[in-house]
């Protein structure tokens, strides 16, 4: 997250067993928002001694976490100060996207967030879907130019703390422990989350998002959805909050993988989209997407929502008929400040799939 509520200082109410961790985590914040820093400026902004600094610097340096790239540009009397910088050598991370109804994607990506080398497997379902997504993910680790730090999974459905996939209707897969799976499989740490909650968070940390109140719709193989309120990505006590996919729009429409009847992922997902070439078909969806989407807007006072997802099928009638429907049924005081966009369906959550496992190992946000 870009914004935080209070300075990123040491406290005094970390348990000793977790000082170290906690201080090593201050110091890689602190280089990764800011870029390289001297150990004196490191020391002066996170509130450590100089030695603690130095000793911990020392450590991460071991680790090929970060490293010393030389003097300060500038003139300065007396010895100059060396600055430390995370690693180009740090470790890597093997993120994978599966909210593309075109394959799964896959990606190596460096604690900066780039993007180093790109991997694509066929879109599949069910345990065949859990043996796709591990072959995708031994290629990836294979490819990695240094250490794997973890493995970081973002997928369609609802998703527990532990990484259990509690239902995604479009992979047919019902609580699957694919958290375990792949650390089991490939000896690793592994981060799975929503894929919207992912881009969301991703979004409103690295993208144009506004991180106070944000929407994000992912229009994929499926449709899911994330919010993110006030920094944080909002699950709610089911764990499924965003889920918009599933809201039932027309009680007499096609049959969904969930079993229901008529969702707004029967007209809106991208195979969906792909055959109703129509323009007014298209019109038709994104009219259904705006009326599904005032209730969320005007409960929540989000005023930024995000359609990610193809461009081509998104733009044009769906974009124009989702806004003319938000604008018509809310408050005009509202409807004025809600802005509908476009997110080109990239790299958005193999990135944000990738910040989690940076969070999740080295406390990093
Ligand atoms: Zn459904």
């Amino acid at each position: 997250m870009t914004t935080t509520t209070s300075p990123r200082r040491a406290t005094a109410k970390v348990r000793p067993a977790d000082t170290r961790r906690h201080h090593r985590t201050l110091l890689l914040q602190h280089l990764v928002d800011e870029g390289p820093t001297t150990r004196a400026d490191l020391s002066r902004a996170t509130g450590l001694t100089r030695v603690t600094v130095s000793d911990l610097v020392a450590e991460m340096v071991q680790e090929s976490l970060v490293e010393d790239i030389g003097a300060r540009p500038g003139t300065h009397l007396g010895k100059p100060a060396t600055l430390v910088a995370v690693s180009d050598a740090a470790p890597v991370i093997v993120a994978v996207d599966l909210s593309d109804d075109s394959g799964f994607d896959g990606a190596v990506v460096d604690l900066h967030g780039r993007v180093l080398v790109r991997e694509r497997a066929p879109f599949s379902r069910g345990a065949e879907a859990v043996d796709g997504v591990s072959r995708l993910v031994e290629r990836l680790v294979e490819a990695a130019p240094r250490r794997v730090l973890g493995i970081g999974v973002g997928t369609p459905g609802i998703v527990d703390d532990s990484g259990v996939v509690i239902q995604a209707p479009n992979l047919a897969w019902d609580a699957v422990p694919l958290a375990a799976t792949l650390a089991e499989r490939h000896g690793l740490p592994t981060s799975v989350g929503n894929d919207a909650n992912i881009a969301a968070v991703a979004e409103g940390a690295f993208g144009d998002g506004d991180d106070a109140g944000l929407l994000m719709v992912t229009i994929g193989q499926g449709v899911g959805g994330g919010i993110l309120v006030d920094g944080h990505p909002v699950a709610g006590p089911l764990r499924s909050a965003g889920e918009i996919g599933h809201v039932v729009v027309d009680p007499d429409g096609s049959a969904c993988a969930c079993g229901n009847r008529g969702c707004l992922e029967t007209v809106l997902s991208a195979p969906a989209l792909r055959a109703a070439a129509s323009d007014d078909a298209r019109r038709h969806a994104g009219d259904l997407l705006g009326s599904v989407l005032t209730p969320i807007v005007t409960t929540l006072g989000i005023a930024d929502v995000v359609l990610h997802g193809p461009t081509d099928l998104l733009d044009g009638p769906v974009l124009e008929a989702a806004r003319a429907a938000v604008a018509r049924q809310s408050l005009p005081f509202v409807a004025q400040r809600i802005r509908i966009r476009l997110v080109a369906h990239d790299e958005l959550v193999l990135t944000g799939a990738a910040a989690l496992v940076r969070h999740r190992e080295l406390g990093v946000v």
